[in-house]
């Protein structure tokens, strides 16, 4: 079942929707299970924020390296979760 256009359900385990690697169970924030990029936003250039405290973040498939999602936050936040299911 597709969850995302990058996410797939698999039985109860949230799987790549690229090569279908498990990441997790369906209660887990599957964000804690990828490969995390972060990089400050200042170093994208204008008109991004130049407080050295945003960040870009990029998550990938620890397996393929499928870009699976992306989120802007401040230093030391925790990942946004997505609440996929009622
Ligand atoms: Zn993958």
């Amino acid at each position: 079942m597709r969850l995302s256009q990058t996410l797939d359900l698999d039985g109860t385990s949230i799987v790549c929707g690229h090569c279908g690697h498990g990441l997790c169970d369906k209660d887990v924030n599957w964000k804690e299970k990828a490969i995390l990029n972060e990089t400050p936003m200042r170093t994208l250039g204008d008109p991004y924020s130049t407080d050295e405290q945003v960040l870009l973040r990029v998550f990938s498939c620890p397996n393929c390296g499928a870009l699976l999602d992306t989120e802007t936050a401040m230093k030391d936040d925790p990942f946004l979760h997505d609440k996929i299911f009622t």
